[in-house]
């Protein structure tokens, strides 16, 4: 947990978010901006400050990030229709929120584009 950390204190009921999905090791919640009709952020919730980083996660921590991922693509019922999964790492990718996350796309053909 980083108190200057947005996710972290979004983790720690802050603000109240709703998450759409959770399990022992990341919480689901919807983008506030979201960028397709299905937007979805898989946030571990072990303060991990990107992709780059992931090592610093277990193997529990990692495999319970994936599969919450599985989990919010049924639930969101865009796992049989596909969906993308993405995550920025660094200022270059557009990184703003640094606590790695997953932005889980999808709900309408994605065309294009990578975010
Ligand atoms: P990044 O640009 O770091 O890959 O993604 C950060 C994402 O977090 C952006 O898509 C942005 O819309 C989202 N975001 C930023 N602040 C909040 C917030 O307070 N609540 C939620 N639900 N999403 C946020
Ligand atoms: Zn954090």
């Amino acid at each position: 947990m980083s108190v200057d950390c947005l996710f972290c204190r979004i983790i720690a009921g802050e603000f109240g978010t709703e998450f759409v999905a959770e399990n022992d090791h990341a919480v689901a919640f919807r983008d506030i901006h979201p960028q397709a009709p299905v937007h979805v952020l898989v946030v571990p919730k072990q303060h991990v400050a990107a992709f780059r980083s992931r090592r610093e996660l277990d193997a529990d921590g990692m495999a319970g990030m994936f599969a919450l991922i599985d989990e919010v693509a049924k639930r969101e019922g865009i796992d049989q229709g596909g969906y993308r999964v993405v995550t920025n790492d660094g200022p270059d990718a557009g990184q703003t929120v640094f606590h790695l996350h997953w932005h889980v796309l999808g709900g309408t053909p994605l065309t294009g584009g990578f975010a």
